[in-house]
């Protein structure tokens, strides 16, 4: 396989050369860009396979870079995976909903990082995701949307109708973190008043009522919710 292209847009130089080295170790290849403005042409011109998004960038910051790669056709499918800092999970969700697949917090581990890079490409390449009428078969858990049924063990577990919803949805992209709002604007459109903060009463009747299999859902904090990657 050709070897993958990366770009890193951050303005700290120290990041981007411990990126690129560690990348350029795995078999990546790095195109760097100091600014915003920058990594936006370089984006459109070179058409990488992931980007890394520094969110605090001098001029047009993170956010605004997200927005624009997510709006312009060229470059709306190249995953994006931001850079932030510890305690920025506004900007995290802001970013997740502006179609960001992932974020990473720093300071990062470079295994950390390249996990983080590898996980996203692969979900990238994966199969693509279901269509609402299939059968979805992950770890010990059936789910089935035609008929609104979920069997754990071969069991059937009895769910409403929005907690069905939010567990089809998550469990449909693995590893994928979302947002309480994005899983009410998934979920909702079934007449049933999901609001984000039902999103966890939702999570918490689910996870009962799956016993072992509740820990497929993980929390994760300031964020989210997702369903547990297979790897
Ligand atoms: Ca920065």
């Amino acid at each position: 396989m050709a070897s993958q292209n990366i770009l890193i847009i951050e303005d700290e130089e120290d990041i981007r050369e411990l990126v690129r080295y560690n990348l350029e170790r795995e078999k990546f290849k790095v195109d760097e860009a100091a600014s915003g403005e920058e990594g936006l042409k370089v984006a459109a011109r070179s058409k990488p396979d992931l980007i890394l998004l520094d969110l605090m960038l001098p001029g047009k910051d993170g956010m605004q870079v997200c927005r624009e790669l997510k709006q312009n056709d060229e470059t709306r499918d190249i995953p994006v995976v931001m850079m932030t800092a510890k305690g920025e999970e506004s900007d995290i969700i802001a970013g997740l909903e502006l179609g960001a697949e992932d974020y990473i917090v720093k300071p990062f581990s470079p295994k950390v990082l390249v996990a983080r890079v590898k996980a996203v490409l692969r979900r990238k390449t994966a199969a693509p995701p279901l269509s609402d009428e299939d059968v979805l078969s992950i770890y010990d858990l059936c789910i089935h949307p035609g008929r609104h049924e979920v069997t754990v063990k071969g069991k059937p577990v009895s769910l409403t109708a929005s907690e069905f919803g939010v567990l089809h949805f998550l469990a449909r992209r693995p590893g994928w973190v979302f947002t309480r709002y994005q899983i009410v604007d998934a979920v909702h459109g079934e007449d049933y008043p999901v609001t984000e903060r039902s999103v966890d009463v939702q999570i918490v009747g689910v996870r009962k009522k799956l016993g072992s299999a509740g820990e497929y859902i993980e929390t994760v904090r300031g964020i989210g919710y997702r369903f547990k990657d297979m790897d």
